[in-house]
């Protein structure tokens, strides 16, 4: 009997068995082999898997091989993320640059590339204040889950990726993610709450495709980074503020941490490339005062 091989790519877990899409356009029900096991490897969806099938009829095959992950991220648990997609609100709840600085750092940490979503533009329309990201370098778009305004231009930089939403409760991530996969019928705020569904249900997270290729990318239907509460090591902070990146090396000391040092290019650029609002925010994280 000779077994046909595909690759594919783990799209959602269903108790122990893994649905994969193949290169062949089909969902596969996969049984993992049992060397993951001994090996203490789970797969995650998210991991590029190489699959045998043995029934072309029911879809169904065994799961013999985990490409190598790119990143991780454990809450929810998902692999090879290209995209995390912080968004904030204008309104309700209000923007709160602290709390943004500190989702980019997380993601930062983590390696994953991140675009900033600011969503809610129909309910506050000046934006002024997100610029201080713009200049720092982190790639923004502007939406409105309400009125639709920006969703194709968040579809374009959501192509060709595995993306996932993260930012605090309320701006709105759910409503984007229904808005953009109209299907999925994901329940939001107001609606959860009628359902009695808190955010502290446990779900399975699920990979869904933002359009009918592969080359239109993939959304995990279930924000990250939802809490806050890592530790992240005063040394590394500095690097994981994607403005100061560039006068970090030219600091006296190799491992300035620009709080208190003589001759510290980044102190000396706060107030000009690099802004005051952010370096502070920095200040704060560095001395644990980070408020969240
Ligand atoms: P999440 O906690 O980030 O997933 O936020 P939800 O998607 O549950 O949205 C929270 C509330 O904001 C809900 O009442 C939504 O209807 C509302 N909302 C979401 N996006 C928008 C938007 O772009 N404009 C307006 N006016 N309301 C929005
Ligand atoms: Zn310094």
């Amino acid at each position: 009997m000779v077994y046909i091989e595909y690759d594919g790519i783990i799209v959602k877990g269903v108790g122990g068995a893994y649905v994969v899409l193949a290169t062949d356009g089909k969902h596969y029900t996969c049984t993992p082999r049992g060397i993951f096991r001994n090996r203490n490897t789970t797969p995650l969806i998210g991991d590029y898997v190489a699959i045998s099938v043995t029934d072309q009829v029911k879809e169904l095959a065994t799961l013999h091989t985990i490409k190598p992950r790119k990143n991780q991220l454990r809450r929810p648990p998902v692999a090879n993320i290209d995209q995390a997609i912080i968004t904030v609100s204008t309104a309700q709840p209000s923007f709160n640059a602290g709390l943004l600085d500190r989702f980019l750092v997380l993601v930062a940490l983590e390696d994953i590339p991140v675009l900033v979503c600011v969503n809610k533009t129909d309910m506050e329309s000046n934006v002024d204040e997100f610029a201080t990201y713009a200049n720092a370098g982190y790639p923004l778009v502007y939406t409105s889950a309400e009125t639709s305004d920006g969703l194709q231009a968040l579809r374009e930089k959501m192509a060709g990726k595995i993306n996932v939403f993260a930012g605090p409760s309320g701006v709105g991530k759910s409503s984007l993610i229904n808005a953009l996969m109209p299907n999925l019928g994901l329940a939001t705020g107001e609606l959860s709450a009628k359902l009695g569904r808190g955010k502290h249900t446990t779900r399975h997270s699920e990979i869904f495709p933002l359009g009918e290729k592969p080359a239109d990318g993939y959304c995990v239907d279930t924000p990250g980074f939802t809490s806050l509460d890592v530790e992240i090591p005063k040394q590394e902070l500095g690097s994981l503020f994607l403005e100061f990146r560039e006068f970090s090396p030219l600091c006296r000391f190799s491992n300035c941490l620009h709080v208190k040092e003589k001759d510290c290019a980044v102190k000396d650029a706060v107030g000009q490339e690099i802004s005051t609002q952010r370096y502070e925010s920095y200040v704060k994280m560095v001395q644990g005062q980070s408020k969240f």
